[in-house]
C-alpha cells in the first residue's frame, strides 16, 4: 500500500500537460548482446567479424532511417572474441551514430550461478570497451542491464549488487516488451547454415506475427498493473535475423502509433520509480514486476507463445525459461 501511495503521489505531481502527452504512446529501443551473438553454441570467433560487421551495419542503416534512438548492452567477451579491434570497431560505429552503449557483464553468466563477488566482479570487467568508447563520444556509460534479466535469487544477492551498481553510478536498464528473439535466431542460424531457405522465410513471417502479438499484449498487462500505459521498453538481441527483419519489426511499432524516445526519456516516467525488489530465479518483463509491487493480480498465462514448429526445431540453445509461469 505504501509503494502504491507513493506511486499515485509521483503520478500527481505530473504537470497536466505532461500527462496529456503521455497518452502518445512511446518506446525506448534496446538492443542486447552487442557486438553481435551468433545464436550457436559456441563462442565468436574472428571469422565472425565480418558477418557480425554486416548485420551491425543493417540495424544502424534502419534505425539511422527511422530516427530511433537506441541503447545497446555490450558483452566484452564477445568484444574480445571476434578479435578486440573488430568489436571496438563495432561499438564505436553504434556511438558515432548517436547510440549508446550500457554495460551487459562481462561474459553474461546466470547470476544464479555466481556470487555476490564473482557478479561484481563481471560487472566492472564489462567496463572494459564501453567506457572508452563512449569517452571518446564524450558521453558516460549509464545503464546497466541483467543477462536474462536474472537481478538476484536472493535478498542479500539482489541487494547488494544492487547497491554496487548504484555506487558504480549505474542505472538499471528494465524492459516492458520481449519477443523470444533469441529463440528464433538460434533456429534461423541452423536454417541458414543448412540453407534452408524455406524455412528461414516461413520463420522470419512469424517472428514478425509473434513480435506483433508480443507489442500488442504487453501493453495490456502494463496497463493492468499501474492503471495506464507507461513508456515501453523493448528488448532485442543483436543478432542475425533481427538484422534481417529490422525494417518490418521498427514499422510494427509505428503502425500503432509508437513514438520514439530514448530509455532516459522512457524511465522519466514514474512507473519506473516502482522499486525493483523481486527475488527470483527468472527474469520477468517489468509489467509483472509491477503486478506483483501493487498487489495486482495478472495472468501470465495469457502471454502469447512462439509456434511449436519453431521451438521444435533441432537442438535448441538451453536457456533460463523466459516466464515464470508458476510465479505469474
Ligand atoms: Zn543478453
Amino acid at each position: 500500500m505504501r509503494l502504491l501511495s507513493l506511486f499515485v503521489a509521483a503520478l500527481l505531481t505530473i504537470p497536466l500537460a505532461s500527462r496529456l502527452g503521455a497518452q502518445t504512446r512511446t518506446v525506448a529501443l534496446t538492443i542486447d548482446d552487442l557486438p553481435f551473438v551468433t545464436g550457436e553454441d559456441k563462442p565468436l570467433l574472428p571469422v565472425d567479424a565480418m558477418g557480425a560487421q554486416g548485420a551491425n551495419q543493417k540495424l544502424l542503416s534502419s534505425i539511422a532511417r527511422h530516427h530511433v534512438p537506441v541503447t545497446g548492452f555490450v558483452i566484452q567477451k564477445n568484444v574480445e572474441e571476434m578479435g578486440s579491434r573488430a568489436g571496438t570497431e563495432i561499438l564505436r560505429e553504434w556511438t558515432q551514430r548517436g547510440s549508446d552503449l550500457g554495460n551487459h557483464t562481462y561474459s553474461h553468466p546466470n547470476f544464479n550461478d555466481l556470487t555476490i563477488e564473482q557478479f561484481e566482479d563481471q560487472i566492472v570487467r564489462g567496463e572494459a570497451s564501453i567506457v572508452p568508447v563512449m569517452k571518446a563520444a564524450g558521453r558516460r556509460v549509464e545503464f546497466f542491464r541483467f543477462p536474462a534479466n536474472h537481478t538476484g535469487d536472493t535478498r542479500e544477492k539482489h541487494d547488494t549488487v544492487a547497491a554496487f551498481l548504484a555506487q558504480r553510478g549505474y542505472r538499471l536498464a528494465p524492459c516492458t516488451i520481449e519477443t523470444s528473439d533469441w529463440m528464433f535466431n538460434a533456429a534461423y542460424v541452423q536454417m541458414l547454415n543448412s540453407h534452408d531457405k524455406a524455412s528461414a522465410s516461413r520463420l522470419r513471417l512469424d517472428y514478425l506475427a509473434f513480435t506483433a502479438a508480443q507489442i500488442d499484449y504487453f501493453p495490456g498487462l502494463n496497463h493492468q498493473a499501474v492503471g495506464y500505459e507507461p513508456p515501453q521498453i523493448m528488448l532485442i538481441h543483436d543478432n542475425q535475423l533481427n538484422a534481417d527483419v529490422i525494417e518490418q519489426l521498427l514499422a510494427l511499432f509505428e503502425k500503432r502509433h509508437y513514438r520514439w524516445v530514448t530509455l532516459s526519456e522512457a524511465e522519466k516516467d514514474p512507473v519506473y520509480q516502482i522499486p525493483e525488489t523481486l527475488i527470483t530465479m527468472y527474469g520477468p518483463m517489468w509489467g509483472y514486476r509491477w503486478a506483483r509491487e501493487l498487489n495486482v493480480k495478472v495472468d501470465g498465462s495469457l502471454e502469447p507463445d512462439p509456434p511449436k514448429w519453431v521451438t521444435d526445431y533441432g537442438k535448441q540453445t538451453p536457456a533460463p525459461a523466459r516466464r515464470p509461469q508458476s510465479e505469474f
